[in-house]
């Protein structure tokens, strides 16, 4: 990716797309412009998942911790976005394993409540994912859990359920998007910020942006206006 011929290109070229932001959400949404065959652009006033994109817990759609959402109280809306990241992150496993792998985690549990909360949700986890599922969930004794973890505190250790989930890298996946949008054709540049959309008739039609030597937000960052 040449940001300095992207730059030319956005100050000359039209565009269908312009998106400002080139954090996953971002870099996602201008790869799917652009292998549509819409002239897309994308300006990122920092670096290219330098945003939250790299401070995620770096599990694929978030792993379990959605499902409590789904259960508690049961909401159906929710267990079916649980179900469709879970079919994401096997997609996600066979087109990019350099990316995503599986993680095997355990829970301890320190009460029957808990062991049992954890193994019902956890099968339920399973079952969500059907066809996609990367691992079969199951009880751990108590023994089971000491062997593995001999530092385990003991006292009111009752087990634990071990499960799988979808681990991922999630600065790398940002990246990876970002320069796939721009095999495609996009237009992108890092350190451009956007700083006000352009009206014609009550519609935006462009924005005024920046170029800076250093990422735009830094105190002390070198500067130059322009608007495409
Ligand atoms: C604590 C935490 C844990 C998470 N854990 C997970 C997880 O395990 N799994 C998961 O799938 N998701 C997780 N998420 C959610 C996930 O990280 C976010 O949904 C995702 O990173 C959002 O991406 P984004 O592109 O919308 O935002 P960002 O990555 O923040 O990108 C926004 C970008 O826009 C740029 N920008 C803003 N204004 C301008 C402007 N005017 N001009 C140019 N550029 C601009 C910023 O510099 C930034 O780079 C987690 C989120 C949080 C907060």
């Amino acid at each position: 990716m040449d940001r300095t011929s992207n730059i030319g290109r956005l100050e000359r070229e039209e565009f269908d797309v312009l998106v400002i932001g080139g954090g996953a959400t971002g870099a996602g949404v201008a790869l799917d412009a652009a292998s549509r065959g819409l002239r897309t652009a994308l300006v990122e006033r920092g670096d290219f998942a330098g945003g939250t994109s790299s401070h995620s817990t770096k599990l694929v759609h978030g792993g379990v911790r959605y499902l409590e959402a789904a259960v508690t109280p049961l909401d159906r809306a929710q267990f079916h976005l649980v179900r469709e990241a879970l079919a994401e992150r096997a997609i996600l496993l066979r087109i990019a394993p350099h990316l995503v792998h599986s993680l095997r985690t355990v829970v301890p549990a320190y009460s029957l409540g808990s062991a049992l909360f954890y193994r019902i949700g956890l099968w339920l986890y399973d079952r969500a994912a059907g066809e996609a599922a990367i691992g079969r969930s199951r009880f751990l004794s108590r023994a089971a859990m000491l062997r593995s973890f001999p530092r385990l505190r003991r006292k009111g250790l009752r087990g634990g359920v071990a499960y799988y989930d979808g681990q991922f890298d999630d600065a790398r996946m940002n990246a990876t998007l970002a320069l796939t949008a721009a095999r495609e054709g996009a237009a992108l540049a890092n350190r451009v910020e956007a700083t006000a959309l352009l009206d014609a008739d009550g519609r935006s039609a462009g924005a005024r942006a920046r170029g800076c030597a250093t990422p735009c937000t830094g105190a002390g960052s070198t500067c130059a206006r322009g608007s495409s």
